[in-house]
């Protein structure tokens, strides 16, 4: 009997949502003994963690399934694209299980039965790191707080594919906070579909962090996260009236001023076609306030241009909301029908040509303002935290308003060479549309 531990291949596609779901999946097939290897031709199995969110995602998720199954033969497929399983047997008929998104014991049982362990686990030689196995840099990770979503956004079918909210009791989340914070981690970046709902569905039942009572609510997560002493950084959160607690655990340092709130449009017929959520809040006023109460908040977006029925008005409007609250960072998207959406019943289609020119006219804006918003950082001192040193000195490096992957870089220029996951306070000497540069502050 061989006694080599059995080794999985592992392709994980998609959003922070579906990264964090890969994560957990590798975590406990490395608890369970088997060895994760980088190459296809080595493993036993091949596990691919899909994204079906929109219909370009679906078909990078089958093509990842086909070069798999190509090379290697043996793979099990899990994930968001999951839920459509008889669309992917049929598209690959050698696959050999199928499973959906959470559902982490059905894949790890199914590559237990199809590369069964040959021998005991030894926890001596099998040894996971406390934190578990982490696919983003070892000085950040992603803290998902709860699953699924209660909202209907016509355009989306998360809900069909993940359920209602379902949300992580607070001492859960914070306890898994903890432990990566001991493991070196710098940066808690918050995620789930809906941020600020987060506990709706337990009525924000109190749980136990370290003895002490906690809500299970966004506000008091926040200030518990808050007192870890790493960045703690918050996604996808929509603009509700307790968003407004969060300004004071920002202006006190303990989570960074960042919101990163999906906003899609800004014409209130367009959101009401979309069926935002928060839709009919005061938006603008409430943006505007924030940023009287805490001028340094960074608000990152995305927004969707050519939704059905979008007319030159609603398109105008939605420029007019970028220049009036002067978002940070921003993502655009032309609308692209997603199978087994609401909005494909919509009508007044708009025209690819039209999308395209406006998404155009939109990065244009958004360009001015964002180098706007840099221009004034210039001159300024800021805490970074080094993503990548230099070999020679000097780094790349975020500030608070940069989110990794999706924002902007801080280039420092240093004498001596920086520590990849420290923090460095540095002089902002430069910017163009979405970068920063600058000199090491010499009072370290
Ligand atoms: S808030 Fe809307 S877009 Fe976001 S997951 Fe829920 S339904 Fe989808």
């Amino acid at each position: 009997m061989s006694t080599a531990a059995p080794k999985v291949g592992f392709v994980s596609l998609g959003c922070p949502k579906a990264l964090v779901d890969s994560e957990r999946i590798l975590t406990q097939l490395r608890t369970d003994g088997y060895q994760v290897v980088p190459t296809y031709e080595d493993a036993d199995v091949v596990v691919v963690n899909t994204c079906g969110f929109i219909d370009e995602a679906k078909a990078e998720s089958l093509e990842a399934i086909g070069e798999a199954v190509e090379a290697n033969g043996r793979v099990i497929v899990t994930g968001c694209l999951g839920v459509e399983s008889a669309a992917i047997q049929q598209a690959h008929p050698r696959v050999l299980a199928v499973t959906g998104p959470q559902q982490y014991e059905a894949v790890v049982g199914a590559v237990h039965e199809h590369a069964p362990m040959t021998r005991a686990h030894d926890p001596f030689t099998d040894l996971v790191p406390p934190q578990g196995i982490k696919l983003t840099p070892r000085h950040y990770a992603y803290l998902k707080i709860s699953e699924g979503c209660n909202h209907r956004c016509s355009f989306c079918i998360i809900p069909s594919m993940r359920g209602d909210l379902v949300s992580r009791p607070a001492g859960d989340v914070l306890a898994e906070a903890e432990r990566l914070v001991q493991a070196g981690v710098q940066e808690l970046l918050v995620i789930s579909q809906d941020t600020s709902a987060y506990g709706v569905d337990t009525r924000y039942r109190t749980s136990f962090w370290n003895g002490r009572p906690v809500k299970t609510r966004m506000t008091e997560l926040c200030e518990a996260l808050g007192t870890l002493g790493v960045w703690v950084r918050l996604h996808y959160v929509y603009p509700y009236p307790h968003v407004d607690e969060l300004i004071p655990l920002m202006n006190e340092g303990r989570v960074l001023p960042y919101l990163d709130i999906p906003f899609q449009h800004a014409s209130p017929e367009v959101l009401k076609r979309m069926r935002r959520p928060a839709a009919s809040e005061k938006t603008l006023e409430r943006v505007q306030r924030w940023r009287r109460d805490c001028p340094d908040l960074a608000i990152r977006s995305t927004f969707i241009v050519g939704f059905p029925g979008e007319t030159e008005a609603d398109f105008e409007q939605l420029l007019e909301f970028l220049e009036a609250a002067e978002l940070d960072r921003v993502g655009c998207f032309t609308y692209s029908p997603v199978e087994g959406a609401a909005a494909n019943a919509l009508d007044g289609e708009v025209p690819e040509a039209l999308k395209a020119e406006r998404l155009e006219r939109f990065m244009e804006t958004q360009a001015r303002i964002s180098a706007r918003r840099l221009q004034q950082k210039v001159g300024r001192t800021l805490e970074v935290l080094v993503d990548e040193a230099g070999v020679d000195g000097g780094a790349v490096a975020r500030s608070y308003a940069d989110a990794p992957e999706i924002d902007g870089l801080v280039y420092v220029d240093a004498p001596y060479p920086l520590e990849e996951g420290r923090r460095y306070r540095v002089d902002v000497t430069d910017a163009d549309d979405h970068d920063l540069w600058a000199s090491i502050n010499p009072d370290q």
